[in-house]
């Protein structure tokens, strides 16, 4: 049976690579690299093996089906065990599980493919991703993941159609067939018919022109009614400030420095970070850029303190990291302090969860700027803003806002958070409701304590840099907006359209709606009958099924 002669294959080859792997020496000669490839081994000489070949033959599945079947259901029982040593275990049968699937050709690593390609994955990871993109393929699909995932906002960076949360993807769809990838609405059609093409290529065609004819739109950001609007650029790495200038960027709203870490335990030095700072700050000019503290787990510290976590988006990281290990904290914000010099740079403390965090982080900067005072170094003064993500942040917001001079409102973890879905997964993905009333009520109650206290508050999530949200968020009194770079052109374009008055209006009318499909269904309607042609093409048609 050729699935079973495939796998075989795999199985020979993943041990030759684990067998040289495991004799192989340190640099220096020393003792080999690691006994984790012998545990490899062994995974691979046990009955596992047997298991897989049962299920090809029984089932008549493909031997990477039948590789996922029997490793799932041995790491789901790895997983769920108590112990800690045997738990991580999992991620052994994780290692074992790619190593035979990229035997099998089957996409695991992806890193280059043919352009036009569609990859069809169960994961990529953001480095994937920007890997890939130097290949320039068709559109990206996953298994895992969501619309927010950062791997899934790296993909818009890049200009890549990507779905993701696709339950069985790699099962369903086979190498060489053909599929429409809507990256608009999320949506895959496997081995479409002619006239289904037909339309979605007219479609695509129409996506062209408009994004065509939003690009010749230039200038400051008003709305009908003359209401200004400042419009930033969320930033994964320094390379792409100029096209987000050339889109109409007035600065950077949201640098997320943890992508300045490439690997787990790469943290950049703090002459690295300040020389990368700088440099930032000094493409972006006197409009200015705000970089987030790094908003990383403990495993990113790769210092092997890191222990699995049962739930990672709940444990030790973002600014509860920094400060309960301040040595990179500290590093960070002396190459703040010091690339603010005669620069536009402030600062963003993470997912804080209320103002004893703030202090203590303020507390920390406070003490580095003595210390380099001392030393007579050059230092600028950033202002200090926090990213409000978390419902306790929510709710006291109003001391929050008295401890910092500017509030961005992360919406990605803010809807996570507060409808405790993971933005991750995409078993719950359908819970994931941008629109919940919770949502509009939180992002309202942190606009007007902001308002109150007279600081800026910049919208900076996804949430920010999607058309169909926007109004809303205009209507909600936000003023501010930081973006996924090529969402920057659309959103401009949208604002033109509308009147802050009439979103106002679109606020008021939903208010009474109370839950999230009613409203999105209202706002389909209401869009479609009174602002048609802002959208992009086949947006309200979607949404209103
Ligand atoms: C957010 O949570 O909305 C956000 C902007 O940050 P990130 O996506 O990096 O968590
Ligand atoms: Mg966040």
């Amino acid at each position: 049976m050729a699935e079973l002669d495939r796998f075989k294959a795999a199985l020979d080859k993943s041990i030759r690579q684990l067998r040289e792997l495991s004799t192989e020496k340190t640099e220096d000669g020393g003792q080999p690299v690691s006994g984790i490839f012998s545990v490899h081994l062994l995974i691979l000489e046990s009955s596992l093996v047997d298991k897989v070949e049962k299920v090809i033959s029984t089932q008549r599945v493909n031997a990477e089906w039948a590789i996922r079947t029997v490793l799932d259901d041995y790491v789901d029982r790895q997983e769920s065990v108590s112990d800690l040593h045997i738990k991580e275990k999992y991620l052994d049968l994780e290692d074992v599980t790619n190593r035979l699937l990229s035997a099998l050709g089957s996409v695991q690593t992806p890193t280059e493919t043919d352009s036009n390609a569609i990859i069809v994955a169960r994961d990529l990871t953001p480095s994937q991703i920007m890997e890939l993109a130097k290949s320039k393929p068709a559109a990206l699909i996953t298994e895992n993941g969501g619309w927010t995932s950062h791997s899934s906002i790296l993909a818009r960076e890049f200009r890549l159609p990507m779905v993701s949360g696709v339950r069985d993807i790699e099962h369903l769809a086979q190498a060489g067939e053909q599929a429409i990838v809507d990256g608009n609405n999320g949506e895959v059609i496997l081995n479409p018919g002619d006239r289904c093409l037909a339309g979605f290529q007219e479609l695509a065609a129409h996506d062209l022109e408009h994004k065509r004819a939003v690009c010749t739109f230039a200038g400051t950001t008003k709305t009908l009614d003359g209401t200004s609007i400042v419009i930033r650029a969320n930033l994964d790495h320094s390379q792409t400030y100029e096209a987000a200038a050339i889109s109409g960027a007035e600065g950077i709203g949201l640098f997320r420095s943890e992508s300045l870490i490439l690997k787990p335990g790469l943290i950049p030095s703090e002459e690295e970070q300040f020389n990368a700072y700088r440099n930032l700050a000094d493409a972006v000019g006197e409009v200015g850029v705000n970089i987030r503290t790094f908003d990383i787990g403990s495993e990113q510290l790769g210092d092997g303190s890191g222990r699995a976590e049962r739930n990672p988006a709940l444990g030790l990281r973002s600014l509860r990291l920094s400060l309960l290990k301040p040595v990179h904290f500290r590093a960070q914000i002396r190459a703040l302090l010091r690339a603010s010099f005669e620069r536009e740079i402030n600062i963003i403390l993470p997912t804080i969860s209320g103002v004893s965090e703030i202090l203590r982080a303020k507390d920390i900067i406070e003490d580095e700027i003595v210390g380099l005072s001392i030393k007579r170094t050059e230092i600028g003064s950033p202002k200090i803003g926090a990213m409000i993500e978390v419902p306790s942040a929510i709710f006291t917001i109003n001391d929050i806002v008295r401890n910092v001079d500017f509030l961005c409102i992360g919406t990605n973890d803010l809807v996570q958070y507060l409808l405790a879905v993971d933005r991750d997964n995409d078993a719950v993905a359908d819970l994931y409701q941008t629109l919940h009333p919770a949502v509009i009520r939180a992002v309202s109650k942190i606009l007007s304590a902001a308002s109150d206290a007279e600081i800026p508050v910049s919208v900076c999530g996804e949430m920010a840099g999607s058309p169909f949200y926007v109004p809303v968020l205009v209507g909600l009194g936000a003023r501010e907006f930081s973006m996924n770079v090529n969402s920057i052109q659309p959103v401009r374009r949208l604002l033109s359209g509308i009147s802050a008055i009439d979103a106002a209006k679109i606020v008021e009318m939903i208010k009474p709606l109370k839950v999230a499909a009613d409203i999105e269904a209202f706002l389909s309607d209401y869009y479609g009958k009174n602002l048609n042609g802002l959208f992009p093409p086949g947006l309200l048609d979607v949404r209103h099924r």
